[in-house]
């Protein structure tokens, strides 16, 4: 029987319901299958200085996920225009959580206008934009500054060629604005060429100029695999994926270091919709289940898969974002009591 812990970081806004109704479904189907999971549960973001914290990012959140190396996060409000630096951002750079993974595709009973996608974006995650590096040089002028660094781009460039290896993924697409950035996004496609050509010959790739590959994929997301690419167009690519298989309550994610991997979906904290137990949970209790993979509990994750895929397609219990009335919670006992024999 194996035992594991986790770290909980609920977020603000809609992120302690989704991300305890994912902690329920989880532990569901991990007693199911005949394992346990202690859970800590630490604050982030807004909700930390409502506890009394002195930062957003509190040391003791940090310190837990560095020493357990398995996190499952909820989202964190930012402050727009002003205020502190995002806790998405410190944690990330603080814990070298390099690679994001978000995995797009269709899934049964979600109708959408397009089929048969199946996608997964890489997204670089600490540098590029958001290096904050942000400077007034005179009234009236600011900058910010783009980072590349060879070891950065080398690093998650052999991540995607990795992932496909690994996972039997066809092709790479690299999203880049080369043609303008010349130094920064020159930089990330010539080494991700580089690694190609060097190490992985047999995968597919192509470099595609990003405003023509929101065009192409828009167009028809099938003809994607796995897409790769720095920080920001990481972050904008995710939520226009989001919307081409049902929304982003259906986009699970995750954060991926050489030492520490902590999951979360793709949305935000969704104020607008914050505290009336109507937030779909889809997307966290699917990057729940990246998480249970990655540690080794595939029976459970297997069990989740099946039945959130058997709840979807009966189409009875759907939160309002596909169509239904059932709450955050009603979903979450659904996907429950559809969970078949462990190992099926
Ligand atoms: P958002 O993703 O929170 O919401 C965008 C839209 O999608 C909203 O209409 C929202 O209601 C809907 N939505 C999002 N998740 C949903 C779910 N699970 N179920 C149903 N509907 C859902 O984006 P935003 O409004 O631009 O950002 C809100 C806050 O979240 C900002 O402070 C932003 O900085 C933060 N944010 C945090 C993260 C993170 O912590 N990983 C990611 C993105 C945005």
């Amino acid at each position: 029987m194996a035992h594991h812990t986790i770290v909980l970081l609920p977020g603000d806004g809609i992120g302690p319901e989704v991300t305890h109704a994912a902690q329920g479904v989880i532990n569901a189907a991990v007693e199911h299958t005949g394992g346990s999971i202690k859970w800590i549960e630490v604050p982030a973001g807004a909700t930390a200085v409502e506890q009394g914290h002195d930062n957003v990012l509190p040391a003791i959140t940090t310190d837990a996920i560095a020493r357990h190396k398995v996190a499952l996060k909820g989202p964190v409000t930012t402050p727009i225009g002003k205020g502190f630096t995002s806790v998405n951002v410190q944690l990330r750079k603080k814990l070298n959580l390099y690679a994001a993974i978000r995995p797009v595709r269709n899934l049964p009973g979600v109708k959408t206008r397009f089929e048969n996608v199946d996608l997964v974006i890489v997204r670089e995650n600490t540098e590029g934009l958001y290096s904050g590096l942000e400077l007034e040089v005179a009234p009236g002028v600011v900058t910010s500054m783009k980072v590349a660094t060879l070891v950065a781009c080398e690093r998650i460039a052999k991540y995607a060629f990795e992932y496909c290896r690994q996972r039997g993924r066809k092709k790479v697409s690299v999203f880049h604005k080369a043609n303008i950035m010349k130094l920064t996004d020159g930089l990330f496609i010539n080494t991700a060429r580089r690694i190609r050509d060097a190490s992985y010959p047999e995968i597919e790739y192509e470099e595609i100029i990003i405003d023509a590959g929101c065009m192409k994929l828009v167009t028809d997301p099938t003809k994607f695999d796995v897409l790769l690419m720095e920080n920001l167009y990481g972050d904008l690519i995710s939520d226009l994926c989001a919307g081409l298989v049902g929304g982003l309550g259906v986009v699970p994610g995750s954060n991926i270091g050489t030492d520490v991997s902590v999951f979360e979906a793709v949305h935000g904290s969704a104020p607008d919709i914050a505290g009336k137990g109507i937030a779909n949970p889809l997307a966290c209790i699917m990057s729940g289940v990246m998480m249970l993979n990655h540690i080794g509990e595939r029976p459970a994750a297997k069990v989740i898969r099946s039945a959130y895929d058997r709840v979807l397609s009966e189409g009875k219990t759907l939160t309002r974002d596909l169509g239904g009335t059932a709450s955050t919670s009603d979903f979450a006992k659904a996907i429950i009591a559809a969970f078949g024999p462990a190992g099926v």
